[in-house]
């Protein structure tokens, strides 16, 4: 593993949001990045970033509080690792332009998540997929990249299947979730919408979950990705939760598993080596909890500094092979941890400066 000799500066795009404000808080004390420059809208821009900011989860780092909130704009933001946590629409412009110019993306956004030539990663799963960049400098001719981790129900999803696609193939899924509100971002769906209630809809977040799904559990040869040979079917619930998305899931296999496989399965699988050792990886990034009514996202979310994915309920399903579920921090290991990790990993393997 490569650790780089000093800090590296980096920018976060978005950093006034849930997603940018979670970057924020993960950045302080990191061994390898050092906050350098935040980036908002017009709105925010000009402003300091103690003052544009509405702190969401607790205070906001103090080395954050007086810098000033620059424009999206690549001239302006220098850093040569960007984090984006900006709304896919913005990104559509925006990563391109600092990817044109050099700078590497981590993004959440879900702008360019399935384009062919982009990796779409969670660092314990599928880090080979960081070979689609020499393609994606062929292509599109970017000193820079874009590289993207997936929708926050998605990873979480991902993250459980991962081992038991290695082991048994996953070749059906059934799968219903219970998303947090924090994961539609800040001010989010309004409280008179969601208190004493579910809601569900989110709009193109099934697709995501399926499509992402198998991206991720795609094989990568040459310079393309096979996706997944799994049939999905997806329904995506808003509930009145702060953190943490939780996925109920029946799930079959190519070669028939019984819980106790699977059980074994999850309990024998820590992901990709080089990622075990990286500042942000959490000591398991899968746990199972044996208690009958776990996982709760208000009891599990925070597991592993919130970089770990809590599965349990495993039994035996009457359609499928098995029913589980897994549950997850949606704005860290869905969002601004799964990048931060992606970009040690990236650092670790000589891929960035
Ligand atoms: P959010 O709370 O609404 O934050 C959006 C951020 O984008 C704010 O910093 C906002 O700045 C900035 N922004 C809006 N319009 C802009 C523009 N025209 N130019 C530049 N900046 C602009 O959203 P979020 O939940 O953090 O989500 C950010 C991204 O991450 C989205 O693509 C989302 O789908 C994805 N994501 C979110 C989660 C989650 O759990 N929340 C999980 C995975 C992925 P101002 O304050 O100046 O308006």
């Amino acid at each position: 593993m490569i650790a780089p000799r000093e800090a590296i500066p980096v920018a976060v795009l978005g950093a006034t949001g849930a997603v940018g404000q979670t970057f924020i808080k993960l950045l302080h004390g990191h061994p390898w990045f050092r906050l350098a420059e935040v980036a908002a809208s017009e709105r925010s821009a000009g402003r300091r970033y103690g003052e544009a900011t509405r702190p969401i989860f607790g205070d906001l780092a103090p080395e954050a509080l007086d810098l000033p909130v620059l424009p999206c704009d690549p001239a302006l933001v220098r850093s040569p690792i960007v984090f984006s946590a900006l709304d896919a629409a913005v990104a559509l412009d925006v990563e391109p332009a600092f990817a044109r110019a050099g700078r590497t993306v981590l993004s959440n956004a879900s702008a360019f998540r399935m384009e062919e030539d982009v990796p779409l990663v969670i660092a314990e799963v599928n880090p080979d997929h960081l070979d689609l960049l020499d393609r994606q400098r062929r292509v599109r001719g970017w000193s820079g990249a874009i590289v993207t981790n997936g929708n926050c129900s998605a990873i979480v999803i991902a993250l459980a299947l991962a081992p038991l696609h290695r082991a048994f193939g996953v070749r059906r899924l059934f799968v219903s979730t219970m998303q947090a509100v924090s994961g539609a971002g800040y001010p989010g769906v309004p409280s008179l919408d969601i208190l004493g209630n579910v809601v569900p809809f989110i709009p193109r977040e099934e697709e995501k979950v399926r499509e992402e799904t198998r991206k991720f559990l795609g094989e990568l040869s040459g310079d393309r990705i096979t996706p997944a040979p799994i049939e999905a079917s997806v329904h995506t619930n808003r509930v009145p939760v702060e953190h943490g998305h939780t996925a109920c899931m029946s799930v079959g296999f190519a070669s028939s598993a019984s819980p106790d496989e699977v059980r074994a399965a999850f309990c024998a699988w820590q992901g990709d080596p080089d990622a075990r050792s990286l500042p942000s990886a959490p000591s398991r990034v899968l746990v199972v909890h044996d208690a009958a009514d776990r996982p709760q996202p208000k009891r599990d979310a925070d597991a592993g500094r919130g970089m770990t994915v809590t599965v349990g309920r495993i039994r035996s399903d009457e359609m499928l092979d098995v029913r589980l579920v897994a549950s997850g921090h949606n704005t860290i290991r869905g969002a601004a941890g799964a990048s931060m990790l992606n970009a040690e990993l990236m650092v670790a393997r000589g891929l960035l400066p």
